[in-house]
């Protein structure tokens, strides 16, 4: 019980690294923990990185971060069993001298995001796991206890930045277990090609990148998501659905994955690759509802481990790293003006946050997860299979006259969901995307 600091971070990923960043680099005494056996080893993402959220805790990080390939295409499929849709946008723009989007390799780019705490200042301690939040009498939370042999580590404030899990905030009774239907299971497998391949098959040059993400038939009536992503000298692939339905439907994460890399649109671009690595990891889906109290009496929660996580728009790093990062600026600032790290002062975090994009966005789509868990079968089957019927019938040039084209294809349209259902599915959609 010796050494008090400042602040103890718990966790090494993108949220800990911005929020110890943060406040290391104001000068307090950090204290990081981190379970892995480096800051990394235990991250999966997919993994898109978003600069601008990451320049603003460190704007030159491009001078020596470990980045993949900047974007300059984005593929959506909406795919059934043998066909896909989709829509595509490729600029040069995104050939910028600053890139917006890097795809990333988190085991490398977390080991370097820490080496950048370490230089600001931090004490990063790993293979170390926080068993428990120590309380004082009053409730306040004043330190930490970990597996290693020893006391309790005291800090003036706790920040859980544990990850999608968040078994120390449920355990120390501050928020629920996240529930199944809040939460989906992610599987990813890392395919090895010849950068070369990867250019020609992607038509890319120097360092750009692509991404492909994918939904339809291929979750097999869940609500899920298959990505694909171009990094230098391999190819993220994955898929994930809500662990509510593996739960109600049995089917298992490998197989899906399995599917997804056999269809006949992803299959011939990765044919020929050597799998290094397999990993599953959760994402936080709930959205806005799911949210757990963001602070307490000597605490707050950033990241995943807070839910923080744009399931639409597939963004879960960059509301990380700015929930971390405003958590560090809010902490600095209570302590700069020398008051104590109680609720009352630790809900300017809260309000901070909700003046930024991260809560912004996940208002705007507060309504979106519900919609689409509850109609799962609907968005994810009936329709991938409706609109690649029509793509079919209408590029598929025969004598049939275009007018029995269209009346076959409305025909199919009703039949398969009823006029109400087009119309109050169509309605629904637009309120949740408000
Ligand atoms: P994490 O990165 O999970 O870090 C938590 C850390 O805390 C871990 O290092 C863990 O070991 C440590 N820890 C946990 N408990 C303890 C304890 N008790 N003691 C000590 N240490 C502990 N986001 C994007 O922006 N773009 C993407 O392309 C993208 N793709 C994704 C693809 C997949 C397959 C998955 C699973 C996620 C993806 N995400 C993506 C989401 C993104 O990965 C997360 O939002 C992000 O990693 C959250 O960062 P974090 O720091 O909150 O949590």
């Amino acid at each position: 019980t010796e050494e008090k600091f400042d602040v103890i971070v718990i966790g090494a990923g993108m949220a800990g690294n911005a929020a110890a960043y943060t406040m290391a680099s104001r000068g307090m005494k950090v204290l990081q923990l981190e379970r892995g056996e480096y800051p990394g080893s235990k991250n999966v993402q997919g993994a898109i990185m978003y600069a601008d959220m990451l320049e603003k805790i460190m704007p030159d990080f491009r001078d020596d971060a470990p980045l993949e390939r900047h974007l300059v295409e984005q593929r959506f499929w909406m795919m059934d069993d043998t066909s896909h849709i989709g829509m595509q946008y490729r600029s040069d723009d995104f050939n910028e001298s600053r890139p917006n989007r890097y795809t990333v390799i988190r085991a490398q780019f977390d080991k370097w995001f820490s080496r950048k705490v370490r230089e600001a200042g931090a004490t990063l301690l790993c293979e170390t796991t926080v068993t428990e939040l120590v309380r004082d009498p009053k409730g306040k939370v004043i330190g930490v206890r970990t597996d290693r042999a020893g006391d309790v580590i005291l800090a003036e404030v706790v920040v859980l930045a544990e990850g999608v899990n968040g078994l120390l905030g449920t355990r120390a009774g501050l928020r629920d277990t996240p529930k199944p239907e809040t939460v989906a299971l992610a599987v990813k497998e890392m395919h090895f090609l010849a950068e070369e391949v990867i250019d020609q098959r992607f038509g890319l040059k120097a360092n750009e990148g692509c991404v492909i993400e994918a939904a339809g038939t291929i979750s097999r009536n869940m609500a899920g998501l298959a990505f694909l992503y171009t990094n230098k000298e391999s190819i993220s692939v994955g898929i994930g659905c809500l662990v509510s339905e593996f739960a109600a439907t049995m089917e298992s994460p490998y197989d899906l994955l399995e599917r997804f890399k056999n269809h006949p649109s992803v299959k011939p671009l990765i044919a020929g690759s050597e799998v290094k690595e397999y990993a599953a990891h959760l994402i936080p889906e709930g959205g806005y509802k799911a949210i757990p109290p963001l602070f307490g009496n000597g605490w707050v929660v950033v990241g995943d481990a807070a839910q923080l996580n744009n399931a639409v728009h597939r963004e879960g790093s960059n509301l990380a790293m700015t929930s971390g990062r405003i958590a560090g600026e809010a902490i600095a600032q209570i302590k700069n003006r020398k008051k104590p790290m109680i609720k009352e002062n630790l809900s300017l975090y809260k309000s901070m946050l909700e003046h930024s994009f991260v809560i912004k966005d996940l208002r705007k789509y507060k309504d979106m997860p519900a919609l689409l868990h509850t109609n799962s079968r609907n968005f994810f089957t009936t329709y991938p299979k409706l609109l690649s019927q029509a793509a079919q019938s209408f590029m598929r040039v025969d004598s049939t006259p275009k007018i029995d084209k269209e009346r076959a294809t409305t025909a199919a349209f009703i039949k398969a969901r009823s006029r109400l259902g087009l119309v109050s599915d169509a309605v629904r959609l637009a309120l949740a995307w408000r």
